[in-house]
């Protein structure tokens, strides 16, 4: 019998008994109408222990059921306790987007952000992060809801279905509960090309000054012209979606990003303000909008341009986002430190900034730290899938920038995570990683072994996002 079921018995009893010492996780120790769940360390896996509560299928064990972390009980949990279900945060101030690709990473991003002012989009994925993990909209938002129910982490926490580009895939992320869809407009956003004269938008737009905060937008004929002929498709798409989702009688309990940024030019301010505008104009509200900034945000890796341009271009960013009322999002912002004060400065509390992979970079230091040899053979296939991988990522990275492991010792591997080249080799080469049937078993079973140093791994780099991000330190951690 395991040991932790010897806990349900403590908990009728006169005298208090640490959960630690049966493996339950404190924090999870609910009381229900007339029973109890709690969750447990059952070695290989976590199991939920439910006593006199509906809606739970598994084992009976000593009085108790075990309940295995299954969709099902994902839902029992959630019927129960509501806030372990995605909710909309996205209209608080400073929102966070911490994605989990292992679906291991939640309990060190929930030490983060219970010891700061920041709500955390926890489950976050694309779908082609989904294909390239295997996973499922429903497999993140469950995994999310285990996470806080373990954590007892009740302040609440959003789901997005990132980068969405069609209906379909709207649906199928609003069916699994996700609590914000980011529509990718990309396929829409077309290059500048003649369009017909439009008495319309010319009347509403030319020969005007529009007062954004402290700034000041003006279109030329030019401007108003490239604008739409850039985003008209795009507007017309963002409407459609928002027509099927996000109005009227089947409306979904949902709020809704807008991303522009996945262009090779830079969104001027005047193309911002025309799509924030036009969108209002249409009736459609939307919470964060997603321009592309200037210079470069690749993956995994610090700010690539000019600061000072940078906050020039911010700056007005910001003022257009706070004019309509909208949160500026922030994508690709893991690493991205020598920006961060800049964020915080103009956007104060009103942004949501995006990171992802930088939470599957800390999980692959902690194998460079805990298991060498482990580490050298996914480092040695990654140099292999690097040029496969190339295909669906922008990066400068070059194989030639990054040392040969057999110059390095053991204990010099980590230092790999301090090279650009390095990082980007493992950021973009994860699908590959994670679909190897060899290293993949290894790699989880590591990480269950070391859940404890990537949660600690995750609450100094994520801590420090969120710390430079807000400039304000984190209140001292606790597991
Ligand atoms: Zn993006």
């Amino acid at each position: 019998m395991p040991h932790f079921t010897e806990f349900a018995k403590s908990l009728g009893k006169e005298t208090h008994t640490d959960p630690g010492l049966y493996g339950v996780y404190p924090r999870s120790v609910y009381r229900t109408n007339g029973g109890f769940v709690y969750m447990a360390d059952n070695g290989a896996e976590d199991v939920l222990v439910v006593c006199n509560a509906e809606g739970f299928t598994g084992e009976r064990a000593d009085g108790a059921l075990l309940a295995p972390l299954t969709h099902a009980n994902a839902c029992a949990l959630r019927g129960l306790f509501p806030f372990t279900a995605p909710a909309k945060i996205l209209s608080r101030d400073r929102t966070f987007g911490a994605g989990d690709r292992l679906g291991i990473a939640a309990p060190g991003h929930l030490r983060v952000f219970e010891n700061c002012a920041v709500t955390p989009v926890l489950a976050q994925q694309s779908v082609r992060e989904l294909n390239l993990t295997n996973r499922t909209f429903e497999d993140i938002v469950d995994a999310a809801a285990f996470a806080v129910f373990r954590a007892g982490y009740e302040r609440g926490f959003g789901a997005d279905g990132d980068h969405l580009k069609t209906m379909p895939e709207i649906q199928s992320a609003l069916d699994a509960g996700c609590s914000m869809i980011t529509i990718d407009c990309s396929d829409h956003i077309k290059t500048p090309r003649e369009v017909a004269p439009d008495a319309g938008t010319e009347r509403f737009y030319l020969n005007k000054v529009f007062h954004v905060e402290d700034e000041e937008i003006r279109f030329t004929a030019k401007d108003l012209d490239e604008s739409r002929a850039i985003y008209s498709d795009a507007i017309e798409f963002i409407r459609e979606v928002h027509g099927t989702f996000f109005s009227g009688a089947y409306r979904r309990p949902a709020e809704l990003e807008i991303s522009i940024d996945e262009t090779q030019e830079a969104t001027t301010p005047q193309q911002h303000f025309f799509v924030a505008s036009e969108l209002r104009r249409l009736g459609v509200d939307f919470a964060t909008l997603a321009p592309r900034f200037i210079g470069e945000f690749q993956k995994g890796v610090d700010y690539i341009g000019d600061t000072d341009a940078f906050e020039r271009d911010f700056r007005v960013h910001a003022a257009i986002a706070g004019h309509f009322g909208y949160k500026l999002s922030i994508h690709s912002g893991s690493d991205k430190f020598s920006i961060f004060p800049v964020i915080a400065k103009y956007a104060g509390t009103k942004f949501h900034l995006k990171t992802a992979g930088t939470s599957w970079l800390e999980a692959m230091r902690v194998v460079s730290v805990s298991d060498p040899g482990l580490y050298r053979d996914v480092h040695r296939f990654a140099l292999e899938s690097f040029a496969g991988a190339r295909k669906y990522y922008h990066v400068s990275a070059e194989a030639s920038n990054i040392p040969s492991l057999d110059s390095l010792g053991d204990t010099e591997l980590p230092s790999l995570f301090d090279i650009s080249d390095a990082r980007q080799l493992i950021h973009i080469t994860y699908g590959f990683i994670l679909n190897d049937p060899e290293l993949r078993p290894r790699l989880f079973g590591l990480w269950r072994r070391e859940r404890q140093a990537y949660s600690d791994a995750l609450y100094a780099h994520i801590g420090r996002h969120v710390e430079q991000v807000t400039g304000t330190p984190l209140r001292t951690g606790k597991e």
